[in-house]
């Protein structure tokens, strides 16, 4: 086998139905998938479409598109057509596109019961809508966007409340016989999120689309989103996952895949297993780590790469590794599938470690 291939996980997936959206199939024992959004205008196809390429390109498996005009709405076909991924299209206030969305083949909708006020009367339509196009409907539930009803009765958006809520909407699709549902009950509170999607998991078996809403910027809402999918995750909860960040979407992509692969829902990437550097240190390990994982971006195969500072526990980890280097001395001693191959001074640890593992990685996709 490859190394670096997952370890067990942490959990026994939690049971869902299995819906498809698009080509990707998703919840029962579907892999986990990551989504993200893009920031364009819907209606300007080009960029768009551009920005999903991107998107695709760093990992992203399934994209929505916000459709808050008609112009949006209009632009949808062909945005479906010529994305390499599913595009589920944003729906908040107007049920007319929805219908426009399963018109132009989007691979699913996301509605916020919150946000649709002449909603219920359109559940019929929708539904049938949507069972004859086998499009997938996402209930999307909002703390910031609550149904007014339900604010009154808990007084905030509790995880009660939220779940109150999916279900609820998710119920008005059942009563019409459709069942291919996903839900979100998303919050930007961690804590009221792991704990409204818990309740949600234990009271239906619909698969479940992870996100913490507005988790703010790149660095909080990495953090946020990696505490509250690590919870959910490890105890079997969730089927797609959304990191939400103020930042470029493709950030959003890298950060869902990194959580992913932390946990062993994902095959790992490279992996660079650095020091954190101390007193023994005998080489500037910050530079030498982000000089190795610059040099080796974009590498799709496992590789785990050690880059250790001295000789403590520089040559155990080395060892451990695919490929590694200990410093000390101003040399650096490489190992490869743990044995010392050569050592070659500090300068030339960077370039050597690349080259042993561009030749690594060109046997692992020769295999
Ligand atoms: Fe310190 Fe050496 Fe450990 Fe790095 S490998 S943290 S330099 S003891």
């Amino acid at each position: 086998g490859l190394p670096g291939l997952p370890t067990r996980p942490l959990a026994v997936r939690r049971a869902s139905r299995r819906i498809q959206v698009g080509s990707v199939a998703v919840g029962g024992d579907a892999p986990v998938s990551v989504q993200s959004m893009t920031t364009t205008r819907t209606s300007d196809i080009g960029a768009t479409l551009q920005q999903i390429a991107e998107l695709t390109a760093s990992g992203c498996q399934i994209v929505r598109v916000a459709c808050p005009t008609q112009d949006d709405a209009d632009a949808l076909a062909t945005i479906a057509r010529k994305s390499q991924i599913p595009v589920i299209a944003d729906i908040h206030f107007q049920p007319k596109y929805v219908f426009a969305a399963i018109d132009a083949g989007c691979a699913a909708v996301r509605v916020n019961p919150g946000n649709i006020k002449q909603f219920d009367d359109k559940v019929k339509e929708i539904a049938k809508a949507a069972l004859e196009t086998r499009t997938p409907i996402r209930i999307g539930v909002n703390a910031g966007s609550l149904d007014a009803r339900l604010l009154r009765k808990y007084g905030k958006a509790t995880p009660e409340a939220l779940v109150e809520s999916a279900l609820w909407e998710a119920s008005l699709f059942e009563e019409h016989g459709f069942g291919d549902i996903k839900i979100s009950v998303k919050h930007n509170d961690p804590v009221v999120m792991v704990n409204a999607y818990r309740q949600l998991a234990a009271q239906c078996d619909y698969p479940l689309h992870l996100g913490v809403t507005e988790a703010g910027p790149a660095f909080q809402g990495t953090i946020k989103s990696a505490v509250a999918f690590g919870a959910l995750l490890s105890e079997g909860i969730g089927d797609t996952i959304r990191v939400s960040l103020s930042a470029p979407p493709v950030e959003e992509v890298k950060v869902g895949l990194q959580i992913l692969e932390a946990l062993n829902l994902k095959q790992r990437r490279l992996e660079i297993v650095s020091c954190p550097s101390c007193g023994r240190a005998q080489v500037d390990v910050y530079k030498l780590a982000d000089q190795v994982a610059a040099g080796l971006d974009g590498l799709e195969v496992p590789l785990r790469v050690a880059v250790m500072g001295c000789v403590v526990n520089g040559p155990g980890e080395a060892r451990e590794a695919d490929l590694g280097v200990a410093s000390g001395n101003g040399k650096g001693q490489i190992f490869v599938k743990g044995e010392v191959i050569k050592t070659v001074p500090e300068s030339k640890i960077v370039e050597t470690l690349i080259e042993e593992a561009m030749k690594i990685a060109a046997d692992m996709e020769g295999e």
